[in-house]
């Protein structure tokens, strides 16, 4: 923290991080004004200032305590190697960092890489994966546009981002093999002091609460009030559902909440128990 008490959390400025990081920030409750070539802005009601870097850069502001948390891919971190503190992944900017070649070239595994050159934007992470299987490849740096660098015949193979595949497909490449599963994560300068800590913990208890959040839909539905130990059992909710009775004798109204990637079956499951009129509705903030 700066001297006037201010906490700096540095986020991407333009890229595939940046809208995910704001919106994180505005439903963690930061206030704050963007507009395009902003690098910097102040929270309001809160001493907060945000920083808007090229996200290669973040660790080392991080490690140094420019700033005091970032938010960056993992796969950035894994590479640049920094001292930082993993705080929390924060569940979107998914992809993984894979090795692929031509469809053409014959290359199976990536044993058939060896003694050949891959292209890559990740080097480091490239050349710890080759000792660690005990191949020998030539890394060839490319800072952009490594997709394209066979077709130029710059690289037998390359080791890049992977999110949809599409992009792969296009350039007629497969998938040999995949160095690691890739996301945003919430990182901090190691060493804060207790006075950042206390602030670093509030906005963390925020940020779990926006990410359960996420993970969870509200659910509310009438049923007959026999099925309740079944629905009990089917949505457990926190404690237990909120039961209430309806103004017809014998059924109850039930509210929870559900996991998002269980849903559909809890509710065919509900419907098997005679459950109906079910609702539900996005949770904005979920705090255990
Ligand atoms: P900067 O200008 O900040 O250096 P960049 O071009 O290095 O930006 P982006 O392409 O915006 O970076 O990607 C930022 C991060 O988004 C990546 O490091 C990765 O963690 C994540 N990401 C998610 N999906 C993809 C994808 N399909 N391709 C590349 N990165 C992805
Ligand atoms: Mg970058």
């Amino acid at each position: 923290m700066e001297p006037n008490g201010t906490l700096r959390i540095a986020i991407q400025k333009t890229g595939r991080l940046s809208e995910g990081s704001l919106s994180l920030l505005r439903q963690m409750g930061l206030r704050f004004e963007t507009y395009r070539d902003r690098l910097f802005a102040q929270c309001q009601e809160m001493p907060i200032d945000i920083l808007f870097l090229r996200d290669d850069d973040i660790p080392e502001y991080v490690q140094d305590g420019i700033a005091d948390l970032g938010i960056v891919g993992s796969n950035v971190l894994d590479e640049s190697q920094k001292r930082v503190e993993r705080i929390l992944p924060l569940d979107f900017g998914f992809c993984s960092l894979s090795i692929a070649a031509p469809e053409q070239s014959g290359f199976t595994s990536i044993r058939d890489l060896n003694g050949k050159r891959i292209a890559t934007s990740y080097p480091e992470t490239l050349r710890r994966y080759l000792a660690m299987e005990k191949l020998t490849a030539d890394v060839v740096l490319l800072k952009g546009c490594v997709e394209i660098a066979p077709a130029l015949r710059v690289a037998d193979a390359i080791c890049d981002l992977v999110a949809t595949g599409s992009t792969l497909r296009t350039n007629r490449l497969t998938v040999l093999s995949t160095l690691s599963r890739c996301q945003a994560m919430l990182i901090g300068t190691i060493g804060a002091s207790e006075e950042k800590r206390a602030l670093i913990e509030k906005l963390l208890l925020r940020a779990r609460g926006v990410q359960e959040a996420r993970k969870y839909k509200y659910i509310m539905f009438n049923a007959p009030k026999e099925a309740l130990p079944s629905i009990k059992e089917l949505v457990p909710g926190c404690k237990s559902p909120t039961v209430v009775p309806l103004a017809t004798p014998g059924f109850i109204a039930v509210h929870s909440v559900v996991l998002e990637e269980t849903f559909w079956d809890v509710v065919e499951s509900i419907r098997a128990c005679g459950g109906s009129g079910i609702l539900v509705s996005p949770i904005e903030k979920f705090i255990r």
